[in-house]
């Protein structure tokens, strides 16, 4: 047998496998280490749960780039589709609207969005890094890069057959309409349409616009729900070895149709086993290195890795944990289509039933049941990482 170099992961394990000696691609495998040498637990054929934003066709336009993850690149994605967008400062998604739900978290920078609803309510804001927003199915939109660099956000939709190319856009409306027909409903002659945009502008570059006081539409109300939210600012909920930051419509009223949970995870350290009731998730990696088994029925379950700028994803029900696997913290968004969060804990389950079953279905001792916490604990820490309350201890 031949010695495999060192700086290559090879398929061996346990005794088992060989070297692959025909052509390879080191430098992806090394991205998918579990997928060269999968954990001998995996088992059986579960579809791709892996995306990177890297391996999406990039449309570019004057002062920004979309490129997106739908169902055509994630074939396993059918309940929300993704889009990775960047606007130059002064750059603009048009204004435009779609029949699907937009939930947005910003990654870098500044933006302007505004929204107006069906009751002529306005919303204008300014969003930053770590801020989200949220605009209902068919309410009409816009976003713009401001600031020093603009603005790169990351926009997921209810449906994961959505395409960010095939929205309703202003300046196709304009374009396709009639002309008589546009100075008519606007009350005005048809030469104020001469130099109106033939065809979609989707991105375009504008200047960068005065103070949000100053944007503002005088007399017109407020949405009555705002549609944008703090969420990185959000006190989190602290564990040993992490954080979670849970926006739903519980905090966050006008997000009715998305909940979301922004996660971070020491090294070491990992989300714990659990699945979610009633929405399939559509992860976002933002920081760090994780891998992420998923456990399906039909005895089958399959390990993935994942590094910033990746998107997972976890059909409804099917139990999963979220390990850090790298030396520096882990950032990741979970993002469900659901009013509500809910995740349903495997500790706290097996800890909240008679262990007398429990002992008995899994051949376990009673004084290690017992022992175990009835809180939840969405991040567990690393093994010997020793604290109150007993976890890592062998
Ligand atoms: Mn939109
Ligand atoms: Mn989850």
């Amino acid at each position: 047998m031949t010695t495999p170099p060192d700086n290559l992961i090879q398929p061996m394990r346990l005794g088992e496998g060989a070297t692959i000696t025909g052509p390879r691609n080191p430098s992806r495998e090394a991205e998918a280490r579990d997928l060269v040498r999968p954990p001998v637990t995996d088992k059986g054929s579960l579809p791709n749960l892996r995306w990177s934003f890297a391996d999406s066709h990039n449309r570019i336009e004057p002062g920004g780039w979309a490129r997106e993850a739908t169902v055509r690149e994630l074939s396993v994605s059918t309940a929300m589709a993704g889009v990775n967008m960047r606007l130059d400062a002064g750059a603009v998604r048009e204004m435009h609207w779609h029949k699907t739900a937009e939930w947005s978290y910003v990654l870098r920078g500044q933006a302007r969005i505004t929204a107006v609803d069906e009751d002529g309510h306005t919303f204008q804001d300014d969003v930053g890094e770590g801020d989200l927003w949220y605009f209902p199915p068919g309410i009409p939109h816009s976003i713009q890069g401001i600031g020093a660099d603009g603005v790169e956000f990351l926009l997921v939709f209810d449906d994961g057959s959505f395409s960010e190319d095939s929205t309703m856009l202003i300046s196709d409306l304009f374009a396709r309409l009639p002309r008589d027909v546009l100075a008519k409903n606007l009350g005005w002659d048809e030469g104020a349409l001469a130099d109106i945009p033939d065809k979609e502008l989707y991105i375009f570059q504008a200047a960068v616009p005065g103070p949000l006081d100053v944007d503002r539409i005088a007399g017109a109300g407020r949405v009555p729900r705002w549609f944008s939210h703090a969420m990185a600012a959000q006190e989190p909920l602290r564990f040993r070895g992490g954080t979670v930051r849970i926006t739903d419509s519980s905090n966050f009223p006008a997000s009715t149709r998305f909940a979301a949970a922004l996660v971070e995870v020491e090294p070491g350290a990992m989300r714990e086993v659990h699945w979610h009731p009633n929405s399939d998730e559509w992860q976002y990696y933002i920081e760090g290195q994780a891998r992420m088994t998923v456990v399906s029925t039909g005895n089958s379950s399959r390990t993935f890795d994942f590094q910033a700028g990746d998107v997972g994803y976890v059909p409804v029900s099917l139990a999963h944990y979220v390990e850090n696997t790298g030396s520096t913290t882990l950032r990741f968004l979970e993002v469900f289509t659901s009013s509500r969060y809910a995740d349903v804990s495997l500790a706290q389950w097996v800890a909240l039933t008679p262990h007398e079953l429990v002992a008995a279905n899994l051949r376990l001792s009673r004084p290690l049941l017992d022992a175990l916490p009835a809180r939840k604990h969405p991040v567990v820490p690393a093994q010997g990482d020793t604290g109150q309350q007993g976890r890592g201890q062998k």
